[in-house]
């Protein structure tokens, strides 16, 4: 587990990824990636670093998920319900 979450840590200090890449990445499935993303955001607190999520938004009318606690992609936007999601990617800074 602490290897995985090294290359996640590593990957993520590069550049932006989303779940998908590193699931593709690392070769585990996307919910183990938001399993490992919300550690490593919970222990990089203590190192001055942090977990940057750039958010998802609405491919059909650009609404954006700002606000959005959880690591897992919206399923439906809320103003004009749209299942066009983009995913949002995670940085490392
Ligand atoms: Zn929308």
């Amino acid at each position: 587990m602490s290897t995985i979450r090294q290359q996640l840590i590593a990957l993520l200090s590069q550049r932006e990824y989303s779940a998908r890449e590193l699931s593709q990445a690392l070769h585990i499935r996307e919910k183990e990636v938001y399993e490992h993303l919300s550690h490593i955001a919970r222990s990089l607190a203590s190192q001055k670093r942090k977990l940057l999520t750039l958010p998802s938004d609405c491919i059909s009318c650009g609404y954006e998920f700002e606000d959005r606690r959880r690591f897992t992609k919206p399923c439906r936007c809320p103003r004009c319900r749209s299942e066009r999601i983009r995913e949002p990617a995670y940085r490392i800074v």
